[in-house]
């Protein structure tokens, strides 16, 4: 064997668990796992059969791992899978979200999706995975900036003042002994940061006792899911806890994504070997707790939703009812896709479906069965707690003409837009819409306090550092910031500010 395959067999060897061997060695190659896979079912391609993938991975661990392997290779008596042949299935291997729904049609129970991992992370070790572009800048990005997108914290905290400081709206930055640590996937802050800024808002009007870092913007999803690098991943979540140690919450709040909320339930306790330092809270719990408590007051919307139950956070965190507790309390027009909850048709954008571009036709022709699911609801909205679900229902409506088509409208909406709603219509009844602007840990606080602690104040520190000029550029250029200034073209004038404080002209004005 050559070196690449020995560094992929050593990490098989590293990682296999006995369960595992169960999912290789049980199989009864009855391909009932099929039935349940949307990327199979709408292609009929043979190499994105559960089992093309499964297969492969038992032909290398019967070859190079088992005595009877090692002696009938020799012996020309089993197949011997070479580089070549682990270049040829690695991309079957991304073409597959780890959505799991496979186990629940196979008759032994056994999980594509822990096989799927474990090759997933033998090829980051050999190396291979680093030869796809977009999985290499996944690697890079976290190796030299710890983002997976590649931003500086900087930079996703700059923008976030950018469009915090034109609604007036503050964010509580490195409180010393707040009661939760909101860490927020690097999928939000990249890709939805202009409208994930009502996050802050909810959690500002809810009066939740909460802080973010100004060391981390990063929960480690992807290193987790998408790359399966063990080492990457683990020295986020350790960062995670020593952020969490040094600014001594009692919590750790994830926001909304299915992945985040899988990995911190189960895969992270296992990578670690250890129960997670902090206990970890959902967004969207914390929000529903405050609605229940009558500290955030919400006015049902009519609007006809229906709910995308994320794989990771349902099928495989068990999430299904904390998300129909929270559309009881915010919708009064809710129509069930079918089949729903555990039996959900995966968005096929998870895990790297969305991600890699080269995906892309396939996983349009996979999501005829979710497009269809949100077609015979007739909704106007699919409502998704999980980012990356809500990027790729996007793509599905567009593709099949699905949902609202009203302009300026989205027919794919995060669940904290929909709660969002339903809080702006409670709050501007009670003529509190004042609450949703400053954090229950800034209020009343001195100027010196909020230029510490606060997101504008932070802002303030960075433009006029070393940084400054180059924070000014790159938010001039930025696409989200070009959509935020074309949504609302008065916050234009919020950048020139930025630029008179980086010049010194200007101390900046604190919101809160
Ligand atoms: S985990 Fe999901 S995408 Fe992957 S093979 Fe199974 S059903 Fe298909
Ligand atoms: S359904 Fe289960 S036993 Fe049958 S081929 Fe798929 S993984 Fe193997």
């Amino acid at each position: 064997m050559d070196q690449t395959m020995g560094r992929f067999v050593a990490s098989l060897e590293a990682h296999m668990t006995p369960e595992d061997v169960v999912n290789l060695e049980a199989c009864m190659d009855c391909k009932l796992c099929g039935e349940a896979c949307a990327w199979y079912l709408a292609t009929e391609d043979e190499k994105l059969h559960p089992t093309y993938k499964t297969n492969f991975v038992r032909d290398i661990y019967r070859r190079y791992m088992t005595i009877e392997g090692k002696i009938g290779g020799a012996l020309g008596l089993v197949p011997t899978p070479t580089t070549a042949d682990l270049r040829e299935h690695m991309a079957s291997f991304w073409q597959c979200t780890a959505c799991g729904r496979c186990t629940l049609a196979c008759p032994a129970g056994l999980s594509t999706r822990s096989v799927v991992r474990m090759a997933r992370a033998a090829y980051t070790d050999s190396g291979l995975s680093h030869e796809n572009p977009t999985l290499g800048s996944i690697i890079k990005n976290l190796e030299t900036v710890n983002h997976s997108f590649g931003l500086s914290v900087p930079q996703v905290l700059t923008r976030y003042s950018l469009f915090l400081s034109h609604k007036q709206v503050e964010l509580p930055v490195d409180i010393h002994g707040a009661e939760t640590l909101f860490v927020c996937p690097s999928a939000a802050n990249t890709k939805i940061p202009d409208y994930a800024t009502n996050v802050m808002e909810l959690l500002n009007a809810a009066d939740v006792n909460y802080t973010v870092s100004s060391r981390i913007a990063e929960t480690g999803t992807e290193a987790d899911h998408i790359i399966v690098h063990h080492e990457l991943t683990r020295a986020i979540l350790e960062a995670w806890e020593a952020e969490a140690e040094r600014l001594g919450v009692k919590q750790v709040m994830v926001a909304e994504c299915g992945c985040d909320t899988r990995s911190m339930f189960f895969e992270a306790q296992e990578l670690l070997g250890r129960p997670f330092k902090f206990p970890i809270v959902l967004f969207d719990a914390v929000l529903l707790e405050a609605i229940e408590q009558g500290v955030l007051p919400v006015e049902k919307s009519d609007k006809a939703i229906t709910l995308h139950d994320p794989c990771h956070s349902t099928r495989l965190a068990g999430q299904a009812d904390l998300m129909r507790s929270l559309l009881d309390q915010c919708a009064t027009n809710f129509i069930e896709m079918t089949p729903n909850r555990e039996h959900n048709y995966c968005c096929n954008g998870g895990a790297g479906g969305l991600r890699l571009p080269e995906n892309t036709p396939l996983r349009r022709q996979a999501s005829v069965f979710k497009a269809n699911q949100i077609k015979n609801t007739g909704a106007d909205y699919v409502v998704t707690p999980c980012v990356v679900c809500m990027l790729t229902l996007d793509d599905v409506c567009k593709t099949y003409t699905l949902g609202t088509q009203a302009p300026g409208e989205r027919p794919s909406t995060m669940m904290f837009e929909l709660v969002y709603e339903a809080a702006y219509a409670g709050l501007e009844r009670r003529g509190e819409l004042d609450r949703f602007r400053t954090p229950m840990q800034l209020r009343g606080r001195d100027a010196a306090f909020l230029r510490e602690h606060s997101a504008s104040g932070k802002t303030v520190e960075f433009l006029q550092s070393s940084l400054g000029e180059g924070l000014l550029k790159w938010l001039a250029a930025d696409d989200v910031v070009k959509r935020y200034f074309s949504a609302n073209p008065d916050a234009a004038q919020k950048l020139d500010a930025f630029r008179e404080i980086a010049a010194g002209r200007s101390m900046g004005s604190m919101a809160a």
